[in-house]
């Protein structure tokens, strides 16, 4: 099962990314992107880096702490005898809350932000950014990881399975898709939709550090840090102090958090930048107000 999955993740990740690129192609939600191609390429190309250095560094040591952990009956789940299919449910939900609680300490804690604040400087939201994490911050997490896995008591088929979810919803809510606002809400009590989850890649500070959450929206409904605004198409994505050459290249990016730290905007005017005007002229629609929207 594990290696039929580890086979299956590269295949469907190539997949779900070529269906939403199509999609965004024809429905796109901001319009003006003038560089699809060179965006997407360089955010791709740094995921494809990340699973390289995840899998060479990490796959081995992920297997022997679950393998451990399971042999001697340590954590949560391997101690109160789950296992099956609730087994995997509960992993899933565990899982998940954890993946919550590390995202929120990367905007919490400067040394993780640093690094978190790559996958934040992109202004021009697809699902190419959903592969958009600096490698400094893979290696974090999967070290935290080796640490939270064997307490839980997950098993590295469970792990699997929840990021063989985890990819398809990354890309969905990170992609520049016009899903209608109806069929956003009806989703969103269950799964973190783009209507959600452009919020949180607004440079407004306030906006920045909300909707935390990876596949099940209800945490941030549960921790108090759910947040909607009236028309996302409004908000300004991305960070005020990075610049373009920042977040256009590979070199770029991997570069990015040992010169600037990526500053989120405290207050609710224009970016100093000029970042808001530019936006307008690339001709987002209903942008007419420059107005923050509801809920700011
Ligand atoms: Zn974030």
């Amino acid at each position: 099962m594990i290696e039929s999955l580890t086979t299956f993740k590269p295949v469907a990740a190539t997949v779900a990314l070529a269906l939403m690129w199509l999609t965004e192609g024809l429905v796109p939600m901001f319009e003006g992107h003038r560089e699809r191609v060179r965006h997407d390429a360089s955010n791709v190309a740094l995921g494809i880096l990340n699973a390289l250095v995840a899998s060479l560094l990490f796959a081995g040591a992920t297997l022997v702490a679950t393998e451990w952990a399971r042999a001697n009956g340590f954590g949560l789940l391997h101690g109160i005898g789950v296992t099956g299919v609730w087994g995997f449910v509960l992993a899933f939900v565990l899982f998940d809350c954890w993946q919550y609680l590390w995202h929120r300490l990367n905007h919490r804690i400067p040394f993780l932000w640093r690094f978190h604040a790559v996958h934040h400087a992109d202004r021009e939201l697809s699902a190419s950014s959903g592969l958009r994490f600096h490698t400094g911050e893979i290696v974090l997490s999967s070290i935290a990881r080796l640490a939270v896995l064997p307490l839980i008591g997950m098993t590295v088929a469970q792990l699997l399975v929840y990021e063989a979810v985890l990819l398809p919803i990354i890309l969905f809510h990170h992609g520049n898709v016009g899903v209608p606002r109806r069929a956003d809400r009806w989703l969103r009590w269950l799964i973190v939709t783009p209507w959600m989850h452009w919020v949180h890649h607004s440079d407004y500070q306030p906006e920045t550090d909300s909707n935390y959450s990876s596949v099940f929206s209800f945490w941030d409904r549960i921790f108090g840090s759910f947040r909607l605004v009236g028309d996302p198409r409004k908000l300004t994505l991305g960070l005020e102090d990075v610049e373009r050459s920042d977040w256009a290249t590979l070199p770029g990016m991997v570069a990015m958090p040992f010169r600037k730290r990526g500053g989120r905007r405290r207050d609710g005017g224009a970016r100093a930048d000029g970042g808001r005007e530019r936006r307008r002229a690339r001709g987002r629609r209903n942008a007419a107000s420059g107005q923050p929207g509801p809920g700011r």
